[in-house]
């Protein structure tokens, strides 16, 4: 399958059209920006880790019954999905206490729930992606009320599952985001990513964080905390 023309750029990401109008071409960037984009930067080697991952981590997702966007990994940094059209919702499911959960609520990172925590954000630059509830998702036509029901169910689904895959490979799944589309059929699938950008991965034994937050943190090892994740994904 063959890229056509260039349909949008994101922060991490281009999305180009295909022959086939139900499938589009994305392409990862080693670009991150943070803290509202705020910070902007390079990783080295981003794309392809989170392309591989993200991929191969949907591919797990499917098995155990959880829809996804993905169709076939071109090559390192570029992935056949299907085309969705994104709920502009962020999707953030949380297992342990951390970043903007920690200091909304004044506690301290680390905090092991009995529960995993589900919240939403409104997608929306402008705004600057405000936490927003279900009810106002649904009063502001972002879902439906089904749609918000089938997105919190595979959103935990999703939970169990990763969370039980990153456990066995000595890693805490601390917190993610996910985003979900629907296909012209109204189908939800999740969409987007799944990656050391967005998600929290903690080494199960020192607590070190194998994520973006070195980055959003200016904490140093970026690039070998993402090809630690890489290893232990893929042993390679
Ligand atoms: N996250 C993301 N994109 C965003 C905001 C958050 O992928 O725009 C992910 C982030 O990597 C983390 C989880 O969602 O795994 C929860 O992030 P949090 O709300 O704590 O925000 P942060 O502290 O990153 O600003």
């Amino acid at each position: 399958m063959e890229k056509m023309e260039q349909l949008y750029e994101g922060k991490a990401k281009r999305v180009y059209a295909t022959a086939d109008a139900e499938k589009v071409i994305v392409s990862y960037k080693d670009d991150a920006t943070a803290l509202d984009g705020l910070k902007k930067g390079t990783i080295a080697g981003k794309g392809a880790i989170n392309n591989r991952m993200s991929n191969y981590l949907m591919q797990i997702l499917e098995k155990q019954g959880v829809k996804t966007h993905f169709v076939e990994e071109l090559n390192d940094r570029e992935t056949v999905v299907k085309k969705v059209s994104i709920v502009p919702l962020e999707v953030i499911i949380r297992n342990i206490s951390a970043g903007s959960f920690a200091k909304r609520y004044g506690v301290e990172e680390g905090i092991v729930f009995d529960e995993p925590t589900v919240e939403f954000s409104y997608k929306n630059d402008d705004l600057h992606d405000p936490l927003i509830n279900s009810y106002h998702a649904i009063a502001l036509k972002l879902a439906t009320k089904e749609e918000i029901e089938e997105i919190k169910a595979m959103a935990f689904k999703v939970n169990e599952v990763l969370k039980e895959y990153f456990i066995n490979l000595g890693v805490k799944l601390v917190d993610f985001k996910l985003e979900f589309g629907r296909l012209s059929d109204k189908t939800l699938v999740l969409a987007d990513e799944i990656s050391p950008d967005t998600c929290r991965f903690w080494d199960a034994e020192t607590n070190e964080k194998l994520d973006k937050d070195r980055f959003r943190r200016d904490m140093g090892g970026v690039e070998d905390a993402y090809k630690e994740m890489m290893h232990r994904v893929f042993g390679e």
